[in-house]
């Protein structure tokens, strides 16, 4: 089952696909976690990417869409794919359909801006093992700790409250269109994000099928 989820920074797509990950066995794509991965790792793409996600920006689809393609072809990709954070544009998305890759579903988070504030200026990343918390939703046990493995939690640069209202804006301008994309073709499924974890997953299931 090939799936796009689709929706504003801070929605809870992360959150949503590693349940999804585990209830489907298939992976999680996130473009801004190998996007991280290649800036830590200091590649050519992530020296090119840096500067785009530091501001908010997106990654040009040049380097983008490269990336993507090459990640869907790994074999743990054969029996389905949940992708995070891609498509992001309309070529994106053209270039998704023009490559073949057939897709099944798109799962669109919806939450009113005021949500999606509260939720950003809260999240705190395990850099270590991806865990996602929120100082008020879902804290850690142990205040700035990760439960799974003890690493200092951090707020990612992006995460700051200048680059939100930013990543807000790109979003507004540049993603939001891919609703009505993908709506005209048949695939949108909409599931309210305004719900605890468990009964946002259970949606997504009956979307599904
Ligand atoms: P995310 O973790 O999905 O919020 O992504 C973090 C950052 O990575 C974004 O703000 C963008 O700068 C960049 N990024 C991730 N996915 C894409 C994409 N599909 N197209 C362009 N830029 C992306």
């Amino acid at each position: 089952m090939n799936t796009i989820l689709l929706g504003p920074p801070g929605v809870g797509k992360g959150t949503a696909a590693k349940r999804m990950v585990s209830a489907y066995e298939i992976p999680q794509i996130s473009t801004g976690d190998l996007l991280r991965e290649a800036v830590k790792n200091q590649t050519e793409l992530g020296m090119q990417a840096k500067k785009y996600m530091d501001a908010g920006e997106l990654v040009p689809d040049a380097l983008v869409i490269g990336m993507l393609k090459d990640r869907v072809a790994r074999e743990d990709c054969a029996k389905g794919f949940i992708l995070d954070g891609f498509p992001r544009t309309i070529p994106q998305a053209e270039s998704l359909d023009a490559s073949g890759i057939r897709i099944d579903a798109v799962i669109s988070l919806v939450a009113p801006e005021e949500v999606i504030v509260e939720r950003l200026g809260g999240r705190r990343d395990c850099p270590k093992c991806g865990a996602i918390y929120h100082v008020k939703n879902s804290p850690p046990k142990k205040e700035g700790i990760c439960d799974q493995c003890g690493t200092a939690l951090i707020t990612r640069d992006d995460q700051k409250p200048e680059v939100i209202s930013n990543r807000l804006k790109v979003y507004r301008t540049q993603t939001e269109p891919l609703i009505g994309y993908y709506r005209k073709k048949n695939l949108l499924k909409e599931i309210n994000a305004v719900q605890p974890i468990e009964a946002v997953f259970k949606d997504i299931q009956r979307a599904l099928g």
